[in-house]
This record gives C-alpha cells, sequence and structure tokens, in this order.
C-alpha cells in the first residue's frame, strides 16, 4: 500500500463517522507526504485546519490508520503545505478532490481561510476547543454551562459568566464556545475582546471622534467574548459604554460570554446596574483543579505530544504544581524540554530536577516586601493603613493573614521580620496566620484562588 492508497482508505473511514459539512471542511485538501515505518506527516491547507485536526480528530484519525496499517502507525504530525509540490511517491487528495470537484472545492478552502484568519484576528484560538478541556470537580459546571450555551446561543443562559483564579481555564472555555459555534456556522460574527482592549478602545474613539463607529462594532457581532471584565470597574465611561452593548446584544438574543478573576458583586467599583446584569444569565465559577484533575491535564497534554508520561511523573508533578493549570503546562514543558536537551526520559528525576528549579526561579523574582504587601492591598481594594493596621473586620484580617503567609513562602521571611514589618505585630501572631492560612489553602476554595491570583501579580507584573 502506497501513501495516497493509505490516505484514501483513511478518509473513507473518515467519512463515515464524520458529518458531511465537517469532513467537506476538515479533511478536504490533506493529504500524505510522507509514511516512514510508524510515521505518517499529514499535509494540511492551513493552521486552522491543523488545530482542527490535531485536537478534534486526531483521536479518530490515528485509529482508523492504525487499523489500515495493522498497528504499524502509532504517529502522526500535521503540517501546513500551501506549496503544492509533493514527494513524486505520493499524490495528493487534495488535488483528486479538486479535480473532480471541479472549481467548487477551492472555493470550499477559501470559505476557511479568511474564517481562520478572521478568527485569528479577532483572537480566537483555535487550540481552546471543548475537545481538549478537562473536566474535574472544580470546573463541571463551568463546562456543562458553557457546552449549552455553544449549543443554545442567546437563549437561557445570557450573559455566561465565568470566574475563577488565574490560569484555571476561564478563556479557554470561553474561546471553546466560539470555536465550537464558528465549527457550526462559519459566517458567525464572533467578537474576542479584554476588558482592557475595551476600555482602550472605547477612550481612543473618544480621542479620534469615532464613537459611532466603535458603537457600530460592539453591537454587531452575533457573539461578544469579553475576557477579564473585572478591568472596567472603577471605570465609569466605560462601564456606561458597556451598559449599552451589553442591552443592545441582549435584547436582539446574542449570546454574551464573560469571565472575571472574582463573581460581579466582588468586583471593585463596579456599577450596581452592570451587576445586576452580570446575575441575569448563568454565572459559573471554575475553582482549582484536585490532585487527579491536575494529573488528567497533565496525561492529555503529554499525549498530546505523543509522550506518555509516567503515572509516578504525573503525580509528582501534579503534586508539587499545585497554583494553576497554565504553571502545571510550565512544569510539563520544562519537564519535556529538559528531557529532550539531555537526551533523557522524562522520569521522576527529570521531574525533580525541574520542580526545584521553577521553585528557585520564581524566589528569584526579586519583589521585596514592601512591593508584596501593597500588590496584596491593590488586590482586596483595601489601603496600606487598613492591611496593617488593628482592625479586626474579616475583611481585612484574612487579606492579613494572607499577606503574612506570602511573606513567608514567597519571601522566606522570618515570623519577627513578618510581625514587624505588618503592623509591628508579634512574631507569634505572623505563626499563626502562617498556619491557618497554610491550612485554608487545603480547604477554602476562595482562599486558594485569592492566593494564585496574587502571585501571578508579584510575578508576572
Ligand atoms: P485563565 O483564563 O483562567 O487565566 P486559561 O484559560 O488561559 O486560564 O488557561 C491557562 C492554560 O491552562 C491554557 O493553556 C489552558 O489550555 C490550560 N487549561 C486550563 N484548564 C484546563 C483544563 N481543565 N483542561 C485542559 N487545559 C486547561
Ligand atoms: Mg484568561
Amino acid at each position: 500500500m502506497n501513501s495516497e492508497q493509505l490516505w484514501q482508505a483513511t478518509l473513507g473511514e473518515l467519512e463515515l463517522s464524520v458529518s458531511k459539512v465537517h469532513f467537506t471542511t476538515w479533511f478536504r485538501n490533506t493529504f500524505i507526504i510522507d509514511w516512514q515505518d510508524n510515521k505518517v506527516v499529514v499535509a494540511v491547507p492551513n493552521n486552522f485546519t491543523k488545530a482542527w485536526l490535531e485536537n478534534k480528530y486526531h483521536k479518530s484519525i490515528l485509529e482508523v490508520l492504525q487499523n489500515i496499517s495493522e498497528n504499524k502507525i502509532s504517529y502522526i504530525e500535521y503540517r501546513v503545505e500551501t506549496a503544492k509540490h509533493v514527494d513524486s511517491g505520493s499524490v495528493s487528495v487534495g488535488d483528486v478532490t479538486a479535480a473532480e470537484a471541479g472549481s467548487e472545492s477551492s472555493e470550499a478552502v477559501q470559505d476557511v481561510q479568511p474564517q481562520a484568519s478572521g478568527a485569528k484576528d479577532s483572537g480566537l484560538n483555535v487550540r481552546y476547543i471543548f475537545a481538549n478541556y478537562i473536566v474535574g470537580k472544580g470546573n463541571e459546571l463551568a463546562y456543562a454551562a458553557s457546552v449549552r450555551v455553544a449549543k443554545e446561543p442567546g437563549t437561557k443562559y445570557n450573559p455566561l459568566f465565568l470566574y475563577g483564579g488565574v490560569g484555571l481555564g476561564k478563556t479557554h472555555l470561553m474561546l471553546a464556545v466560539g470555536n465550537e459555534l464558528l465549527l457550526n456556522n462559519q459566517s458567525l460574527k464572533i467578537l474576542y475582546i479584554t476588558g482592557e482592549q475595551f476600555t482602550n478602545d472605547y477612550v481612543s474613539s473618544l480621542q479620534s471622534g469615532n464613537v459611532d463607529k466603535f458603537k457600530h462594532k460592539y453591537r454587531t457581532p452575533d457573539l461578544l467574548l469579553v475576557d477579564d471584565i473585572q478591568f472596567i470597574g472603577g471605570k465609569e465611561q466605560t462601564q456606561e459604554q458597556f451598559f449599552h452593548v451589553f442591552n443592545a446584544l441582549r435584547d436582539s438574543h446574542k449570546q454574551i460570554v464573560l469571565t472575571s478573576d472574582r463573581p460581579p458583586k466582588a468586583i471593585p467599583a463596579l456599577e450596581e446596574r452592570l451587576i445586576s446584569r452580570f446575575e441575569w444569565g448563568m454565572i459559573a465559577d471554575i475553582s482549582s483543579p484536585d490532585l487527579e484533575t491536575r494529573m488528567a491535564i497533565l496525561q492529555s497534554k503529554s499525549k498530546e505530544r505523543g509522550i506518555e508520561l509516567d503515572e509516578e511523573v504525573q503525580r509528582f508533578l501534579a503534586t508539587n504544581v499545585q497554583s494553576n493549570v497554565r504553571e502545571l503546562e510550565g512544569a510539563l514543558n520544562r519537564l519535556l524540554a529538559y528531557a529532550e536537551l539531555h537526551n533523557a526520559s522524562p522520569d521522576l528525576d527529570v521531574a525533580r530536577e525541574v520542580v526545584s528549579s521553577i521553585t528557585v526561579s520564581q524566589r528569584r523574582g526579586g519583589v521585596t516586601i514592601r512591593e508584596l504587601v501593597k500588590i496584596v492591598a491593590e488586590y482586596f481594594d483595601i489601603s496600606l493603613e487598613d492591611l496593617s493596621g488593628q482592625s479586626r473586620r474579616k475583611e481585612l484580617v484574612v487579606p492579613r493573614q494572607i499577606t503574612m503567609y506570602l511573606m513567608r513562602e514567597e519571601l522566606d521571611a522570618s515570623y519577627p521580620t513578618i510581625g514587624q514589618e505588618l503592623g509591628g505585630r508579634d512574631h507569634t501572631t505572623a505563626m499563626h496566620a502562617y498556619s491557618k492560612i497554610k491550612r485554608d489553602f487545603d480547604s477554602d476554595e476562595r482562599v486558594r484562588q485569592d492566593i494564585g491570583s496574587i502571585r501571578q501579580r508579584l510575578y508576572n507584573g
């Protein structure tokens, strides 16, 4: 069997299990450019298709290829190949299809292309889809709500408001909604933007006298995705604009999805009328994944890259990197890079090496105690005086204890120093605060989220 026959047979199988529209969209103009031993290189016309095959269809493609090749093939690489030069040995199925279907084929491809770049321009990263989102206790509600919205946009859950700490998959879910809808209707108008971009966009439209254009832009999409909406807190005019955008879209049954690092009520200086609107639809929080979910994520992410991690390595990484999924991914990337560089397998020794280097480099952030205190105060939206003062109000006590915990964890400060720096407290108070928050970190989701967000601010500016 040559590679053309192999791919024809594969496509024939796949066509049976994939809907016609999807099959035409994703498999037309694909072909095998290389087949050696257990590895096959599949050429695809663009990055958009590549991402979809990798994320959504990889499992099915591999299964079929394995069947047909009697388990000889175990690895597939997808490569964007726009130039039509093909190894003399293999023939492009795309060409065959194009010849059969006449001009229709190239039109279909063009339909995909502008959408692909359009999606990219609006920030829709096609890697973020439901199929590669691991569902666990912390995110099942948010996941279910997002899937529902992708099935019936603009109906029940409008807006969908997703909130949770940094790096927990809010943006991923939000974009998955967009990508899923786009898959079913490629002409759908989707606008993805961050709260910060929205604000800047409005300000510059004011400056250039283009407010009408601004208004038009935000009132026309079928789906509006605003990431990190908390940013508009405290910005009166921007909130006013967003209020009108929101009403216009919702009135015409266009779907709105928002993400935030905290629930509407807790966003500092967010207008009452926006809070109530954000609560109209569905609010779902995403909390830190538990150990099992973290392990499942590691397994899925490494599999995507063709690597099987030992369970003990998964467990070790997942136990030592708890803060959020982004950091977990970062640790996995380091692990794989390190192993490759040293020509080693990504085993427990390498994992130990990687974890200790992460901890060291984080500590090297060069954050001072003063900066840390300032960042915590800003995060909780309280004054420096209140944070280090004597008031026993709960909304001050917890941030204060978190500050002490972080001084110890992140800066290795001694208990007497911690007490001293935070309003001249006794070192036993610092010890007590530290162990209390350490306990809460394991049992209290809110505390874990707050600490995660603050850490992110500490190290990412
Ligand atoms: P957030 O917007 O909440 O800060 P992101 O959506 O950017 O977080 O997620 C950070 C990274 O972690 C992304 O690469 C995302 O794909 C990944 N990620 C987060 N949660 C999951 C999950 N449940 N399954 C798979 N990947 C996840
Ligand atoms: Mg995000």
